[in-house]
């Protein structure tokens, strides 16, 4: 697939400056930094480098926006959001360019990702006007309970780099559904998407101060200061697990509500009674999606021992039919890494497996030339002590382990501190739902590679992180409970 847009056109529409109380500005000093595309290596642009003053002028104007944007009617906001749906989806093939020549995956991908983007809109439009509390006679009688829900206030927003859409809107969707406002720094890799994203929020009448956007290259000295502020009351922060702990620490300091949406390390199990065609077509999204640089990667893959070989082979056909290159290029299915410390990571993981005993089946060198490419990678026999079990991979490559029993795999698959999502395929529904009762995750792929969905509760357990973007909670985590006891001797 081609882009009917011209790459230079597409990135010189983005504003690059930050965007503070409704205006467009550059950085103190002018500072800017470069955005590369990950395919050549090549610098795309450079955009405004925010400062700790910059990043406080944008929490002043969030805060100072709060009351009224909260005192807003929710039918507004959601119309807001609508807009921006619509938007976003009428202008999906170019800004699927701008986050092909960012981010690097393929052309297809990046508009899948504009539409499931767009959807996290769509989704919260709906939800603004669906808050609700609750009114109730207590148990004794003599009081009645009011219950309302109201905006948390002041929200920080981080996003990484691997969904440089989809993570922006999935946490600016429902900020904006439930009131409050926004000091948000999307990841320096990919501030593109996100610039975008703003430009049209901002067109479809978002009012100034709602959205504050601080694109920066020295994240941490930029947000600490508004973590310990105190007058941010929630951050909501998706990456890893190791920036997480660090930002948990800092928002215990003035105890700010936090989301955390943070890494997996997936187990996708397959058993004997499973439909193998299924598991391997799952196995190839689950693995595959976002060039293995997902959170929900699946990143070991347990095959019972009956068709472990025979669902190695048919992967490893799949896997060297796939067409590496720059994702802007026709044909291509597997886009560059983002950097070249994700191709060496990727190179760690293959050699550490080989040198414990791993068959390399296909795959196992990185690409030539200056994009980060590795290829797709397929290891079998991988062994209990190899660090493909153990760390979250990021990258195509696929570690097939072959189990015996089904507990034996679960206490496998259970046996890591993350617990973000894990696929099971099997076509015995006693089976499935004894498993997944079993399993220590947050969301569970049956017969499935995918779980992504605007409409679903997104999140983890264990180390994977705290609450739930999506479904009907995901606005929940913008909101308070306030509880009126009322007297009700009188009544
Ligand atoms: P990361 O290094 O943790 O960075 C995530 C974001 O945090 C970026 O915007 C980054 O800014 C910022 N950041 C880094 N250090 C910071 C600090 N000290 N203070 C404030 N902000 C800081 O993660 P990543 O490499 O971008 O993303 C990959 C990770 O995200 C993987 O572990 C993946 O599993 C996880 N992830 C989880 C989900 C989920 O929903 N659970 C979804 C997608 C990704 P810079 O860009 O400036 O570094």
């Amino acid at each position: 697939m081609t882009s009917q847009f011209d790459e230079t056109s597409v990135v010189d529409a983005v504003r690059k400056d930050l965007y503070i109380d409704g205006a467009w500005r550059p950085a103190e000093g002018g500072r800017t930094f470069d955005v590369e595309d990950p395919s050549t290596g090549n610098v795309l642009c450079s955009v405004a480098d925010a400062s700790p003053k910059d990043g406080l002028a944008a929490l002043d104007a969030a805060v100072a926006a709060q009351q009224s944007w909260a005192a807003t009617p929710a039918r507004e906001r959601g119309e807001i959001l609508r807009r921006s749906f619509e938007a976003l989806m009428d202008r999906q093939d170019e800004l699927g360019l701008l986050m092909t020549l960012e981010m690097g995956k393929p052309l297809a991908e990046a508009k899948g990702e504009i539409a499931y983007a767009a959807e996290f809109f769509r989704w919260f439009a709906e939800e603004a006007v669906r808050v609700d509390g609750g009114y109730a006679i207590s148990a004794d009688g003599n009081s009645r309970v009011l219950v309302m829900k109201q905006p948390v206030g002041p929200t920080l927003l981080i996003t990484p780099w691997n969904f440089p859409m989809a993570m922006c809107t999935r946490k600016i969707g429902p900020a904006v559904a439930a009131g409050c406002t926004m000091v948000f720094k999307p990841a320096a890799l990919t501030p593109l998407s996100a610039l975008a994203v703003t430009e049209i929020l901002a067109e479809a009448g978002l009012p100034p101060g709602v959205l504050n956007v601080v694109n920066t290259s020295s994240s941490g000295t930029v947000m600490e200061p508004l973590i310990r502020d105190g007058r941010a009351r929630k951050l909501s922060f998706t990456g890893s697990t190791e920036v997480g702990r660090k930002l948990l620490e800092q928002c215990a300091d003035k105890v700010l509500r936090t989301s955390m949406e943070l890494g997996g390390n997936a187990p996708f199990i397959v058993f004997d009674d499973a439909d193998l065609d299924q598991a391997v077509e799952g196995a190839m999204v689950a693995k595959m999606r976002n060039i293995g640089e997902a959170c929900t990667a699946a990143n070991r893959l347990y095959v019972q021992e009956g068709v472990a070989d025979e669902f190695a082979r048919r992967l490893a056909e799949k896997m060297s039919a796939l067409v590496v290159g720059r994702g802007v290029d026709d044909g291509v299915t597997v886009g560059p890494l983002i950097d070249d410390r994700a191709v060496a990571k990727a190179e760690q993981v293959v050699e550490d497996a080989v040198a414990k005993g791993a068959k390399l089946v296909v795959g196992g060198k990185r690409g030539d030339g200056s994009g980060h490419f590795y290829q797709p990678t397929v290891l079998t026999d991988v062994p209990h002590d190899a660090d493909a079990r153990t760390t979250e991979i990021f990258g195509p490559v696929a570690p097939v382990v072959p189990f015996s029993s089904e507990d034996e795999v679960i206490k496998e698959a259970n046996d890591t501190e993350f617990g973000l999502v894990s696929y099971l395929f099997t076509n015995d529904l006693n089976r499935a739902l004894r498993v997944s009762e079993r399993l220590e995750t947050g969301m569970i792929g049956l017969n499935r590679g995918l779980v992504a969905n605007a409409g679903a509760p997104f999140g983890g357990v264990k180390q994977s992180g705290l609450g739930r973007e999506g479904g009907t909670v995901g606005i929940e985590e913008f909101l308070e409970t306030k509880y009126v006891a009322i007297d009700g001797a009188k009544l």
